[in-house]
């Protein structure tokens, strides 16, 4: 059995932040504000007020500098995360941060070249390379059946739009909690699509991106407004040598949220902000349920966003939890980089 601070460290919930390079733009007029220390896992922004550098420092579970790889972050962020979703966990990875950091390169990635097999491109990000692990780890169990299904929503002014439908005109959605399993949670008209094999999920994603843009152009909406939720179930069912049934199932979310300039600083609704219908409910609050969960409180606040109701079942309890923070190097980013280090530290 776990000693009991064993249970509590594995229940923390995972906290990175990576910082991209500068990109061209930035590299006129702007300078770098950030240190990334791997070895003591800090980030230090500088901040020049005057004659005098201001420099704060945070620690986090683990950072990644400019020159980390889409292969470092796979290995050291998610490939854990993997393992317990066959274990039978449900498990989330988030990708927080400004707009244009990062979010979903990390998460999803590019194609460089034309690899029939994404996860060895070396700009794949988490996704393909998560879904080719546990593909190779589920073929590799012995006396096993297994099924896995995938699912892709975006969460847009807290309506819920279904990417994998075939329809034009997605049917209402519909999230409830299911009470035949406690505390499991059920989305009603959500398109579940049943995967052989790594390349199914591939060609899956590249039509829920081509549906997200045309839903973008058709309601003329920002994409940095929009969360993008794809979640893995897997059904295992092993049969032991004595003849008796295992049966697990597990759940992987992964997570490309709104760009976090879509909150105000601090998590605090600005009232300018809130008049001009900019507050993003859902990422407000998952910052608030994430507190309530690091702080134990009695109540943790899920059913005040769509987001959270739908991840509840993923969020919190027998879970794990993890998330990558995007920063800018750049000083033009200096403001929105300082409310991402401290929306991700409270989460510590
Ligand atoms: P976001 O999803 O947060 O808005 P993107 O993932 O679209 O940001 O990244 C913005 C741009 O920066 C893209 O062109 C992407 O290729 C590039 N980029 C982001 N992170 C990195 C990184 N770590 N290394 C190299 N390029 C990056
Ligand atoms: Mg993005």
């Amino acid at each position: 059995p776990k000693s009991k601070s064993e249970r509590e460290e594995n229940q923390k919930i995972q906290v990175s932040v990576r910082c991209r390079p500068m990109n061209s733009s930035e590299r006129q007029g702007s300078f770098c504000v950030t240190d990334i220390n791997g070895l003591k896992r800090e980030v230090t922004v500088k901040e020049r007020m005057g004659a005098q550098t201001h420099t704060k420092t945070f620690q986090f579970d683990r950072v990644f500098g400019p020159k980390s790889t889409q292969f470092e972050v796979y290995k050291e962020v998610a490939m854990p995360v993997i393992d317990e979703v066959l274990m039978g966990y449900n498990c989330t990875i988030f990708a927080y941060g400004q707009t244009g950091t990062g979010k979903t390169y990390t998460m999803e990635g590019e194609r460089s070249g034309g690899e029939t097999n994404w996860e060895n491109d070396p700009e794949a990000g988490i996704i393909p390379r998560s879904m080719a692990h546990l593909f190779d780890k589920l073929e590799k169990i012995e006396n096993c059946e297994f099924s896995v299904r995938v699912s892709m929503l975006e969460l847009y002014n807290e309506e819920l739009f279904d990417l994998l439908s075939a329809g034009d005109d997605p049917p209402r959605m519909r999230i409830f909690e299911d009470s035949t399993k406690k505390g499991s949670v059920v989305i009603q008209g959500l398109e579940e699509a049943v995967v052989q094999n790594k390349y199914d999920v591939y060609h899956i994603l590249e039509r829920g991106a081509a549906k997200r843009q045309t839903a973008a152009t058709l309601m003329n909406a920002s994409s940095s407004r929009s969360h993008v939720v794809f979640s893995v179930t897997i059904h295992i069912k092993e049969n032991s040598i004595d003849g008796e049934e295992l049966l697990k199932t597990g759940k992987l979310n992964l997570v490309d949220l709104a760009g976090s300039e879509n909150i105000g600083r601090s998590g605090a609704v600005e009232k300018r902000a809130r008049e001009a219908g900019n507050i993003n409910q859902s990422l407000l609050t998952l910052g608030r349920v994430i507190t309530a969960l690091v702080e134990h409180a009695p109540h943790v606040p899920y059913r005040e966003s769509k987001l959270t109701r739908l991840l509840q079942d993923s969020l919190g309890g027998r879970t794990k939890t993890s998330i990558v923070a995007t920063i800018s190097p750049a000083s033009c980013n200096l403001e929105e980089t300082l409310s991402t280090l401290d929306y991700a530290h409270r989460a510590k």
